[in-house]
């Protein structure tokens, strides 16, 4: 079920200077929503914009009926949206997604997350009690590092990499997942990060074969399957046919063999 509700922004924090926490108060979303959802936010009163912006779940607090999201200003949406105020209301729709991230228990499982697509892995990490959860996330430099804290609270193994060694361990958190699938056991694994980064964990994983969930942030219109804007191939079963997923719909959350990225 999809809600379209308007409710109050009660929780805004800058993390950074281009990156906003945000927090509604939804019982109704707080109560169904699952890891890997996202909401639809309409980011201004009037109709410019006139889409609503996907925006990942980050952490649910059912006792208190808050729904968080975190993002990054890309351009005028967010940019808008982050002009919001503490006690005004905001139109959301959520929690959209029929792809979610599957929770597994009692295994061993790895997530990788490089930059803005650390976010959702936060509310699935949090959910993964009775697993052991190594953690691999890669950002471009110390400044764009976020939420080591929190990723520690909720996992075993934490390992923050960045691209020009400016913090944590110097280059792509992949690589340090490669290193300990030489000696680990690793059951499952999790990612949501810039396309080069899941099209690597998607080799690796069919390689490897161990199954993988990569989240996907496709440019997206309509949120709700309509307007087939965010289509990513499903993998070839004959030479000659191609069908197509919906990352709204069937996603944004997908078993890497499944599709082609
Ligand atoms: C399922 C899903 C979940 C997402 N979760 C988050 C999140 O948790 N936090 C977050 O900061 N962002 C997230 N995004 C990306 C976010 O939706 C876009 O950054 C936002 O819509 C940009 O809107 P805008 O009006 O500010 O920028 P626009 O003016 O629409 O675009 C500005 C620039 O951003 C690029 N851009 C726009 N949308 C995307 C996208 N989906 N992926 C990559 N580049 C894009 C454009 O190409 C352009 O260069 C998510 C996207 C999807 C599809």
């Amino acid at each position: 079920m999809i809600f379209n509700l308007k409710t109050k922004l009660i929780v805004k924090e800058q993390l950074k200077p281009n990156l906003f926490k945000f927090g509604i108060k939804s019982k109704e979303i707080a109560d169904i929503a699952k890891p890997g959802q996202f909401l639809e936010i309409k980011v201004s009163e009037g109709i410019d914009p006139f889409l609503r912006r996907p925006i990942s779940i980050y952490n649910i607090d059912k006792q208190k009926e808050i729904v968080e999201f975190i993002f990054q200003i890309k351009g005028k949406g967010t940019e808008i949206l982050s002009e919001r105020n503490i006690g005004e209301e905001i139109d959301i729709m959520g929690p959209v997604g029929d792809g979610t991230f599957e929770i597994m228990q009692n295994k061993k499982v790895a997530i990788l997350g490089g930059g803005i697509g650390v976010f959702p892995l936060y509310e699935l990490a949090k959910n993964l009690k009775e697993s052991e959860v190594n953690i691999y996330l890669g950002f471009r430099n110390k400044d764009a590092v976020v939420l080591e804290d929190e990723f520690r609270k909720v996992s075993n193994q934490l390992i923050i990499s960045t691209d020009d060694g400016s913090y944590g361990v110097s280059g792509f958190a992949i690589d340090e997942l490669k290193k300990d699938l030489q000696e680990k056991q690793i059951d499952f694994i999790y990612a949501c990060g810039p396309l080069p980064m899941l099209k690597a964990i998607r080799e690796l994983s069919i390689e490897k074969n161990i199954p993988c969930q990569v989240s996907l942030e496709e440019r997206m219109a309509c949120g709700v399957g309509v307007c087939l804007g965010c289509a990513v191939k499903k993998t070839k079963v004959a030479e000659d046919e191609f069908s197509y997923n919906y990352v709204c719909k069937n996603g944004p959350v997908f078993y890497a063999k499944d599709i082609e990225i």
